[in-house]
């Protein structure tokens, strides 16, 4: 079967080394999907890439056949901008390579590496970038939009690693971004999104993580609204080699949770202390002692075992719907909203996981990097999952609800990288805050027709700069 391309998809393929996927063809109908099953889009043909050539012979092509240039990295985002309908789709996932310089403690890695191979290969030197909690998150997607996780507290957010990048423009020119070269792009892909180019590779700082004490701890429901204010008042606080984020989870009924507790529904917080195991346990005590957990899983613990911990709960494939608030404070009211929809998680899957924002993070100006919410508390990410369309439905309702409950405590915008795409304009424009004029600025010079528009979008001023 012929593509509406086909002659000039033709022309495309002597130039690739990787694959042209037309409709028709099995692993176009394979690769059109992504991690959210909820999200069904065809695009007019799928360029997966072999190396940069590749990347720029596509996105001269998207531009010549005057369609929009969708990018994937991971393919995680669950809004579905890794995919797009009828446009053109520049895959990266067989942009997987990575070098580690452990004695300068930086590591290039392609733009279609996930965290979890990240975290493998810096590991092996005793190192990390701070990411994802999910292995199989891209870490394209996932540093474009300001990137957090475990270490985030303590090394800040994975744009703020960043140090340089190879981004192909919509010009089709490879460019070397660093602090001396296009300062300004540099900026603005550190939290700005895919609206700027392919960044075909990512060279971050990596820092120390050999000892790592995590895992979660589980609490009854009758304790949650002492759990919720004391540690709002702890994690203020708390070193910054301490993360710790708060959620509800329904037990999974499997080891190595106790048989006691399976299908129990509980609040959880999700441990990682940077340093030994009794500095750990000194840390965490004042939490601890005041409201025992019910029970502990926390323990030593390899970095990329901690980081793959919840991989089993989040396989590809799932329905998803999530939605996102920034909050500045938790106050009793907001811990009120937690009491009253946590406990309505409809299965092992959902959960809503309200990650802390502050220490390193708080570091960095507003201004410093597009990611401008530098001083929120909390990303509180109410996270839809089912096994089937239909199931999915009810939990929809469940995350709107939960969400407007607790939008009125927030700043009036979420995290980019966990909005759904159905949030108003004035929603995903705050979430730029107020770096968008510089955003737009800089979109306009280097993307003046928008190429790059399958993304939460900055749209370029109308007359060229
Ligand atoms: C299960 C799960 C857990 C998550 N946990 C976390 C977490 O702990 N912390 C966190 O910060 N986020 C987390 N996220 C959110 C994640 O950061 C976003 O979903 C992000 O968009 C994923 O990146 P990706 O490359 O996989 O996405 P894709 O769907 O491939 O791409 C998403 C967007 O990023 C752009 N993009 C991706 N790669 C590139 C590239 N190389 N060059 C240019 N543009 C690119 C694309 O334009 C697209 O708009 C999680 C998501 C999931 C599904």
């Amino acid at each position: 079967m012929e593509g509406e391309f086909t002659p000039r998809a033709d022309a495309l393929r002597h130039k690739f080394r990787g694959e042209v996927l037309e409709p028709g063809d099995p692993v176009f109908e394979q690769m059109r999907r992504v991690y959210n099953a909820n999200i069904d889009r065809h695009p007019a043909l799928i360029a997966r890439c072999r190396d940069v050539a590749d990347v720029i012979a596509a996105v001269d092509f998207a531009r010549e056949t005057g369609r929009a240039a969708a990018i994937r990295g991971g393919g995680h985002n669950v809004g579905g901008l890794g995919t797009v309908d009828d446009e053109v789709l520049i895959d990266l996932s067989n942009l997987r390579g990575i070098r580690v310089e452990p004695k300068k403690r930086r590591v290039r890695v392609e733009g279609g590496c996930t965290i979890g191979e990240l975290d493998h290969a810096t590991c092996a030197f005793g190192l990390a970038v701070p990411a994802g909690i999910i292995s199989t998150t891209g870490v394209g997607g996932l540093t474009l939009g300001g990137g957090f996780g475990h270490l985030s507290r303590q090394y800040g957010l994975t744009c703020d690693s960043l140090c340089s990048a190879d981004i192909v423009t919509a010009d089709g020119k490879l460019r070397y971004v660093d602090k001396d070269h296009h300062p300004d792009l540099l900026w603005a892909i550190k939290g700005g999104g895919g609206n700027y180019g392919v960044v075909t590779s990512f060279e971050f700082a990596a820092h120390p993580a050999k000892s790592i004490i995590g895992g979660p701890m589980f609490w009854s429901l009758d304790h949650t609204e002492e759990l919720f204010a004391a540690y709002d008042q702890f994690i203020r606080r708390a070193p910054t080699q301490v993360s710790a984020f708060i959620s509800f989870h329904i037990v999974p009924p499997m080891p190595p949770f106790p048989k006691d507790h399976h299908l129990e529904t509980m609040c959880a917080i999700v441990w990682c202390y940077n340093g030994s195991e009794a500095e750990a346990k000194e840390v965490m005590e004042p939490l601890t002692s005041r409201i025992p957990p019910t029970f502990s899983m926390v323990g030593p613990i390899a970095y990329t075992e901690l980081q793959s911990m919840f991989d089993g709960l989040m396989p590809h494939g799932l329905h998803h719907y999530w939605k996102s608030v920034f909050l500045r404070d938790l106050p009793a009211e907001a811990i009120e909203v937690h009491k009253e929809f946590g406990p309505r998680v409809a299965n092992i899957h959902t959960t809503m996981h309200m990650y802390p924002l502050n220490g390193a993070v708080h570091r960095v100006g507003p201004k410093e990097t597009a990611f401008n919410y530098r001083d929120v508390q909390y990303a509180a990410n109410i996270v839809g999952i089912a096994e089937t369309a239909e199931g999915l439905e009810p939990i929809k309702q469940w995350v709107r609800e939960y969400f407007e409950a607790l939008e009125p405590y927030s700043v009036g915008t979420g995290y980019t990288n966990f909005l759904f795409g159905d949030e108003d304009d004035k929603m995903i424009r705050a979430a730029f805050g107020d770096n968008y004029d510089r955003l737009v600025a800089i979109k306009t010079e280097y993307d003046p027709d928008n190429l790059f528009r399958i993304n939460h979008n900055i749209r370029p001023a109308k007359a060229r700069a």
